[in-house]
């Protein structure tokens, strides 16, 4: 085993002195918090609606209280459905559960591993409310099928772009196709706070009641007056700063991204069996983390994992899908779930290869070398 320094990891954080500026001209001036002392708060939040296409941002602690911000800001609660993918972060199933709704977990298609819009409609009863497109690991969402049937049922949408934050669908950037668009800023991100996430959206109602929810509900006429049962999901104006600083470098993060997958692909394209990140037609893919899952002739997962590690190259297992999550078993909110064979067959063979943006030419070629060695150990 390679001491932990030498390790090529799944993802590196890209920090500069823009970041270090930002955040210490915050502590010099005071200006740490969430609420009132917020200048790069406001930036942020207009930089990340802009790069979304949206009218409004509203910055939050995390991605998932994004999500979580998202289902109370349309009402959503007892009674109601949410479709969620069954291959997603956990984030996206909790967020519904917070609220008392009821994810209804929809199978991926082979090709982008996103949730499959023919699936849709046998799914759709007098309860549902709403469907979550996840983009996952930087592939959009085939948005146009879902957007005509949420339409046709009067669903909301709420889309997890917190993977693709840059990513183009039919020329709209993801995050900016639905009623709202949620991002987050984890450290593996495309951009990160540390920790932080943001709901984006176009309408400005939702936008209202979404900074009013998120703020404790504190009200404008009679401040410590309450009407509603609220949250504090207030991202800190210190982490903000880090966030300004993210953005000026989303582009180029981006670029990294799309170089580091294009690099794979090319080397990785000859190896038999072996299915790759897609990118469709009119769709620009930020390739989050380069995904991979392993053909019928291939050796375990676990063990190409394993020689990966011994050579100091960390991987990662694809998502373990929803359906199959014993905290849902437990608390019995499967049923009326069945078989989702496609998120099933890419969370058992499904993993990522490090997709740093600081990753060099010459480590993505020793990368390549060591999964084709390690495949080939059956
Ligand atoms: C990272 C992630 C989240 C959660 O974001 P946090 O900031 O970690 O709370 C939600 N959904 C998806 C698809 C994610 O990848």
């Amino acid at each position: 085993m390679k001491k932990s320094q030498d390790i090529i990891r799944v993802s590196e954080p890209c920090l500069g002195p823009e970041e270090i500026t930002n955040v210490t001209d915050c502590l010099k001036r005071g200006m740490i918090s969430g609420y009132i002392q917020g200048d790069y708060l406001e930036k942020f939040e207009q930089l990340v609606s802009e790069s979304c296409g949206t009218k409004h941002g509203i910055a939050t602690t995390s991605g998932t209280t994004a999500l979580a911000l998202a289902v109370a800001t349309l009402n959503l609660g007892p009674g109601d459905e949410i479709i969620v993918p069954a291959l997603t972060n956990i984030a996206s199933a909790f967020a519904v559960v917070y609220s008392g709704a009821k994810p209804v977990f929809i199978d991926s298609e082979p090709v982008t591993w996103n949730l499959n819009p023919e699936l849709l409609r046998p799914l759709i009863s007098t309860k549902t409310k709403a469907i979550m497109p996840v983009h996952l690991y930087g592939h959009p969402v085939d948005m146009d099928p879902v957007l005509k049937i949420a339409q046709e049922y009067n669903l909301k949408i709420i889309e997890d772009a917190a993977e693709a934050h840059g990513a183009e669908y039919h020329g709209k950037r993801a995050g900016g196709m639905g009623d709202i668009g949620c991002l987050s800023f984890f450290s593996n991100k495309i951009a990160t706070t540390g920790e932080g996430g943001m709901l984006v959206t176009n309408d400005d109602q939702i936008a209202e009641r979404a900074r009013f929810l998120k703020n404790l509900g504190y009200s404008n006429r009679e401040k410590f007056l309450h009407t509603e049962l609220a949250f504090n999901y207030r991202l800190t104006n210190l982490q903000a700063a880090l966030g300004v600083a993210q953005m000026s470098r989303l582009d180029k993060t981006i670029s990294a991204k799309r170089k580091i997958a294009e690099l794979y692909s090319k080397r990785l394209r000859q190896v038999k069996g072996l299915q790759l990140p897609a990118e469709l037609p009119r769709v620009k893919n930020v390739y989050w983390m380069y995904g991979i899952v392993l053909g019928p002739d291939h050796p375990d997962r676990q063990r190409v994992r394993d020689g990966m590690m011994v050579a100091g190259i960390e991987t990662r297992n694809f998502f373990y899908p929803m359906h199959l999550q014993p905290v849902f078993k437990k608390m019995g909110i499967l049923a009326g779930n069945s078989g989702l064979p496609v998120a099933e067959h890419l969370g058992e063979r499904g993993l990522y290869l490090p997709s740093s943006p600081k990753l060099t030419e010459p480590q993505i070629e020793r990368i390549c070398e060591t999964l084709i060695q390690n495949l080939k150990n059956k």
